[in-house]
């Protein structure tokens, strides 16, 4: 830790309005973008709360596309983009979880249409300028400022119908990009301000949310915590945790926020002993001295799933997963090899407490 005060920051173009109510200030900003054509984007799910976006906006809703969906798939985007340029859209509006807000970032970056986030879950992909979409059963992500929306909308009212067993996965998953940039061997001590806190305020709200799904301090605290968990994650690192779940929902169509919630507490164990600061500063944000078990108990306490068994995964594609993560070059503290991703794998798939490696 004796060189953590050399680092750099680059913070992204977040423009963001936070808080109770705050959707019904969509109209007077799209007035002062100049923004008249928007198209909506929702998953079928939330094709609803797409069409009260549209009575709220009136004349300056063109079109609302309701096709989104996890991994934006390359069909979709293509669809997508087949309308935004019938209606002749001058900006999106992703109102949904992190698929949705997925499909208005690849519009952005690929046809420079601006982007306008409500987020409903907690996936924290707003806040960060990575961008993807999956063709041929692989997710191809990158990092492009362009991807960052041109302004975010944080309601935390808008995420009361959000179930608390998804709210707990999907929290899991805001949790995880944290994470990965606090048990890191290279902390950059902003990020990792804005990461504890995060987990801080996740650990906090998460529990809550489960025995009162309507407590409205814990939804605007979990929301919250997303959104600095995704400003983490925007502004630093990515490392073995993520790699692994991109395989497994790029490749073998897993849940994104279950299979995050399942392989945080093994990925923490994977890397613990190339990051001991780290992690224990992990685990005092959590108030335990072994970070990773206090995930696992943490999953179990949200009654979230434990394994990849228990969300479809087959036993034989293990090898397979292994595979396909390493087929490219990422980095990670500790080093990774296909027997040690295996057993990570094995693990996970089993539900098992994490074990050191
Ligand atoms: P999701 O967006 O697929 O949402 C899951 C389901 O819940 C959908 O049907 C959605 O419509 C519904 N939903 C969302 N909010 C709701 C609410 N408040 N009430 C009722 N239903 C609601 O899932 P997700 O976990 O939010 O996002 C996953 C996707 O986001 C993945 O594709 C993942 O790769 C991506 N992601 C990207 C980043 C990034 O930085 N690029 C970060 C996190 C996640």
């Amino acid at each position: 830790m004796s060189n953590s005060f050399n680092f750099e920051y680059k913070p992204l173009p977040w423009n963001i309005i936070f808080g109770t109510g705050a959707v019904s200030k969509l109209n007077q900003e799209l007035e002062s973008f100049g923004f008249s054509k928007a198209l909506v984007l929702t998953t079928p799910n939330q094709a609803d709360e797409g069409c009260k976006i549209s009575n709220l906006i009136g004349n300056n809703a063109a079109g609302h596309f309701d096709q989104a969906a996890m991994h934006v798939p390359v069909e979709t985007f293509n669809a997508a983009t087949k309308m935004a340029r019938h209606i002749n859209a001058d900006c999106t509006i992703a109102i949904g979880g992190g698929s949705t807000t997925g499909l208005g970032k690849a519009l952005a970056v690929k046809s420079n249409l601006p982007n306008i986030v409500i987020p409903t879950s907690y996936a924290g992909s707003e806040m960060t300028n990575i961008w993807a979409i999956t063709e041929n059963e692989r997710k191809i992500t990158a990092r492009d400022n362009a991807a960052v929306p041109t302004l975010t909308i944080y309601d935390p009212g808008l995420t009361l119908t959000l179930p608390p067993k998804f709210a707990a996965a999907s929290g899991l998953n805001a949790m995880a990009q944290a994470v990965v940039n606090i048990a890191t061997d290279n902390i950059n001590p902003l990020i990792s301000s804005l990461a504890l806190d995060a987990v801080r305020a996740l650990a906090n709200s998460l529990p809550l949310i489960i025995t009162e799904p309507k407590n409205m301090k814990a939804r605007s605290e979990a929301l919250y915590g997303a959104s600095l968990a995704g400003a983490a994650l925007g502004t630093g690192t990515t490392s073995l945790h993520h790699k692994i779940c991109h395989t497994l929902g790029g490749s073998f169509n897993m849940p994104h926020a279950e299979t995050h919630a399942i392989l945080l507490a093994h990925s923490v164990a994977y890397n613990a002993a190339a990051t001991p600061v780290g992690t224990e500063k992990l685990g005092d944000a959590l108030n335990s001295d072994n970070a990773a078990l206090a995930i696992f108990n943490l999953v179990e306490r949200l009654k979230g799933p434990k394994s990849l068994q228990e969300i479809g995964f087959n036993e034989q594609d293990i090898d397979r997963a292994a595979e396909i993560t390493l087929e490219s070059v990422f980095s990670n503290p500790e080093p990774v090899t296909v027997d040690k991703l295996k057993k990570l794998l094995r693990n996970a798939y089993e539900g098992t407490a994490p074990q050191s490696f």
